[in-house]
């Protein structure tokens, strides 16, 4: 049996240290549990504040709204107005911005009166060819699809790509599986069929055996696209498309290439564009938009403004933009004839305007 001795001096140091020890490797394990690791978007350490509202603002395309009938129009502007009425439902329940801008551009796309979805513009094959981005300003998260020739809702299976894969884009027949396996409906030609597009096609068609012009100049670009902030200060945004008239099967626009014609970085801003994407692509124009706010610290404004009237503009890259900051502020941008925006603020009155450069804008009153 041992002796049983005193404790002595020696022995209570040891006995300190131990518990010393202890105390500090419970703190580190509670320290290291609560870590919440900070959304990528805020790593940047340009992290703009948040403003007070939510606000979303959408597009239905740059291009000549001077060649569109008045019905058309006016169909396309009522149809603007409940799509946005739908994204402020869900932001001013506090919904996320990424839900806002999908269930906004459903609307459109399901309209058949815009060159997204249902009414996409053909290609010179006669079928409708869609890409569609989007992405998530927190976590800088982001997924598109392209050349989907099925699908009602290209912006819903983008978001698929970017939730349930570990991809950010997937493109045409490996795009429409995924899509299967997601249990969404692959539709039949038929449903993307409509007389009005049909002519349009037809006339392009034979303008371009003509050889007058292969692609018509001006033309209307009816995408679709939505920014939006929601009350948490989070930014997203999203770009639905058929492409540009005539354009070659296969042929993949910006709407799709994150950073081209859609970005959203809670550290900058959110844009959704629209032009001829192959002027957003050689130019980055989503991203530069943004880059320039966070890096040169200019606005909004001038950054859209420096970008689409500048430097587009002398490329001759018809263009037009919708930006939004954490802050609140907006930018509707154009160098064409015309871009139908709307923009809703928490009071709910949607202001609509740009179908020509000096067109008044009209406000539409808050549902109540
Ligand atoms: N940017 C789209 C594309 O090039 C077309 C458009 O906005 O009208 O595919």
């Amino acid at each position: 049996m041992p002796a049983i001795r005193e404790i002595t001096l020696e022995d209570n140091v040891k006995i300190t240290r131990h518990f010393l020890a202890v105390v500090l490797v419970i703190a580190a394990v509670l320290v290291v549990a609560n870590y919440e690791r900070p959304p990528l978007g805020a790593l940047g350490g340009g992290a703009t504040p948040a403003g007070p509202e939510f606000v979303l603002v959408a597009h239905g395309g740059a291009g000549a709204y001077k060649n569109l009938t008045p019905e058309l129009l006016e169909a396309r502007r009522a149809t603007m107005v409940r799509a946005i009425q739908k994204g402020y439902e869900i932001l001013s329940g506090g919904g996320p911005s990424l839900d806002a801008v999908e269930a906004t551009i459903c609307v459109m796309e399901d309209s058949a009166l815009f060159d997204s979805g249902r009414g996409s513009y053909y290609t010179r094959e006669g079928v409708p060819e869609m890409d569609a981005g989007i992405m998530d300003g927190r976590t800088l998260a982001a997924g598109s699809v392209a050349s989907v020739q099925h699908i009602a809702n290209p912006i819903s299976l983008a978001r698929l790509v970017m939730e349930k894969t570990p991809h950010v884009m997937l493109v045409s027949g490996g795009a429409e599986e995924f899509a299967k396996s997601q249990g969404i409906e692959l539709m039949s030609p038929y449903y993307f069929y409509n007389e009005r597009e049909w002519q349009r096609y037809e006339k392009a068609r034979a303008a371009a055996q003509k050889k007058t012009s292969a692609v018509p100049h001006e033309d209307e670009h009816g995408t679709v696209g939505v920014v939006a902030l929601d009350r948490g200060g989070n930014l997203a945004a999203g770009t639905s498309t058929g492409g540009t008239t005539m354009k070659m099967p296969g042929r993949v626009g910006d709407s799709p290439i994150i950073g081209a014609g859609t970005y959203a970085n809670n550290a900058s801003c959110a844009v959704s564009g629209t032009g001829v994407g192959e002027y957003f692509m050689r130019n980055i124009v989503a991203a530069d938009i943004c880059e320039r706010v966070r890096y040169l610290h200019v606005t909004l404004e001038q950054s859209a403004n420096d970008v689409v009237m500048k430097e587009l503009a002398e490329q001759h890259g018809e263009a037009g933009v919708i930006a939004l900051t954490r802050a609140g502020d907006v930018a509707t941008t154009f160098n064409t004839d015309g871009m139908m925006t709307g923009t809703v603020r928490a009071d709910g009155k949607i202001v609509m305007k740009g179908w020509s450069k000096t067109a008044e804008p009209m406000i539409v009153p808050a549902v109540k």
